[in-house]
């Protein structure tokens, strides 16, 4: 480490205080008060990062409006002040059979329940025909943890999916899936890495080309053991990300919030991400083997209908609790590792997020996470026109015209909305939309008089609509025409 002005005048001392160059190059200024402007100008211009402390800080004094304009300056500085992004995928989840139980899922089943399903080759791959004839370029595929599936049926599925649609994307497999993977397939390998890396590479070779960042909900271990049971801890979820980074695959990284977590420990997960992000930016290139990277960041809050961590009672709702301090904030700290016992109540009230506080996180992500390339507006839940707003405080990318949804939707409200819609929530946001391809290279940029919205004559027959669906439905497949959600993709 060592002290330079963050200036870069070279003098010892500056009005924001002492600066720190970490050995990764990184400069951050742990002394600077995390609501001054200059800090927050030389954040956003990308010169300075915040300490896990500063964003923290930040996360409960920065005015909404003044995290949102640095978190706005820094996107605009990341991707310019023209273009925001989306893609056009299909969320195919091929099983719903899992054999975790998080408390925040309404849409698992155990393998011998009614509804329990599988779905078939065939119907994955007329899944993407449909997707294919609507100008669609990538599927993100996931599923349950399904233990009676063997390695051989992903081969042959990626196999059968390459073989039909070589050129379509397919982002899949989460994290916690690729867990289970090595504990249904006991691969060769000393370590978690090595057996990783086995079953990656045989999937990879099958024509997995990226990895979704499902099931990051919140790193920290004493939220992480309440809500996540069954599920991968944040070692192994990160392990996973790093395998697929050394394949030199893309992957995007997503924390659920908005529950029973303290701030503390959303912090604490993006400084994690923005960690192993820089040892995989680290990584030499080496010829015709490039190492991977997280492309993006997507954070949601928690859906609660239909789930057992959705019927807990939320912090406040009796008298003796009012103006007492949440007990997911006073067990969490910045270490990931606060004690449960701190509180008696953790884990037994909520805390669920609303449209300022989604803002508010999103807007702290954008400025933590100065090694991320897109942060996503996860807008799913939240309604198109939050996701308009969002694209204002940091997010740079509307996620994904998709085509069905069941795993959020299983937990309550999603939003429905085609293609036209959404760039019209992009272009009436001041800006020029952009169908992305998974790498966020520019496919078509919509700015003629044929663009997808602006031939839209009639926009009464077009309006966002609400959509409940119950998992398990998504075996007959919807008609493309009429179904077509937008969303978050992960
Ligand atoms: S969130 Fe995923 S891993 Fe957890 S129970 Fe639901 S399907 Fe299984």
């Amino acid at each position: 480490m060592t002290d330079v002005c963050p200036s870069g005048c070279g003098c010892p001392e500056s009005p924001r205080g002492r600066a720190v160059v970490s050995r990764t190059g990184s400069r951050t200024a742990p002394d600077a008060d995390a609501l001054d402007p200059g800090l927050l100008q030389d954040v956003a211009l990308g010169g300075v990062r915040l300490t896990a402390e500063q964003a923290l800080d930040l996360y409960w004094r920065a005015p909404l409006l003044t995290l949102g304009r640095y978190a706005d300056l820094r996107c605009r500085t990341i991707h310019g002040d023209r273009i925001r992004t989306y893609v056009i995928d299909r969320n195919i989840n091929y099983t719903n059979v899992c054999n975790a139980k998080c408390t925040f899922c309404a849409f698992r089943r155990d393998g011998d329940e009614h509804d329990a399903y599988t779905l078939e080759y065939n119907q994955i791959l007329e899944k993407i025909s449909e997707l294919v004839a609507i100008g669609g370029t990538q599927i993100l595929m996931q599923g349950g943890m399904n233990p009676a599936l063997p390695l051989e049926w992903y081969e042959g599925l990626l196999r059968a999916i390459k073989s039909a649609y070589p050129h379509v994307h397919v982002h899949g497999f989460s994290p916690p899936e690729f867990i289970e993977f090595v504990h249904f397939f006991n691969p060769p390998g000393e370590t978690l890495e090595d057996k990783l890396r086995f079953v990656m590479k045989r999937l990879k070779d099958a024509g997995l080309d990226s990895l979704p960042g499902g099931g990051g909900e919140i790193f920290a271990g004493p939220v992480r053991r309440k809500i996540g049971l069954g599920k991968c801890d944040a070692e192994a979820w990160l392990t996973t990300m790093w395998v697929a980074h050394s394949l030199g695959m893309f992957t995007s990284a997503t924390m659920m919030f908005g529950h029973i977590e303290g701030a503390a420990d959303r912090v604490h997960h993006m400084m994690l991400v923005r960690e192993w992000q820089d040892r995989a930016l680290a990584q030499p290139a080496a010829p015709g083997a490039p190492f991977g990277h997280y492309k993006a960041f997507i954070s949601w809050p928690f859906q609660r209908e239909n789930t057992p961590l959705g019927r807990l009672k939320e912090w406040g709702s009796v008298p003796e609790e009012l103006g007492q301090p949440f007990p997911g904030d006073v067990v969490a700290n910045l270490r990931g590792d606060g004690g449960p016992s701190a509180h008696k109540e953790f884990g037994r009230r909520l805390r669920m997020s609303g449209a300022t506080d989604y803002l508010r996180t999103q807007a702290l992500s954008r400025l933590v996470l100065d090694n991320v390339y897109s942060i996503g507006a996860s807008w799913v839940t939240m309604g198109p026109h939050i996701g308009q707003v969002a694209l204002h405080f940091g997010a740079s990318d509307m996620g994904s015209v998709m085509m069905e949804e069941n795993v959020v939707s299983s937990a309550g409200t999603t939003y429905c909305l085609n293609e036209a819609v959404l760039c019209r929530l992009i272009r009436t946001a001041g800006f020029i939309p952009a169908q992305r391809d998974n790498a966020y290279d520019l496919l078509r940029l919509h700015d003629s008089p044929g663009s997808p919205d602006l031939r839209v004559e009639d926009w009464s027959r077009h309006r966002a609509k609400r959509l409940h669906q119950q998992a398990g439905r998504d075996a007959k497949a919807p008609s493309a025409a009429v179904e077509l959600t937008t969303g978050a993709t992960n």
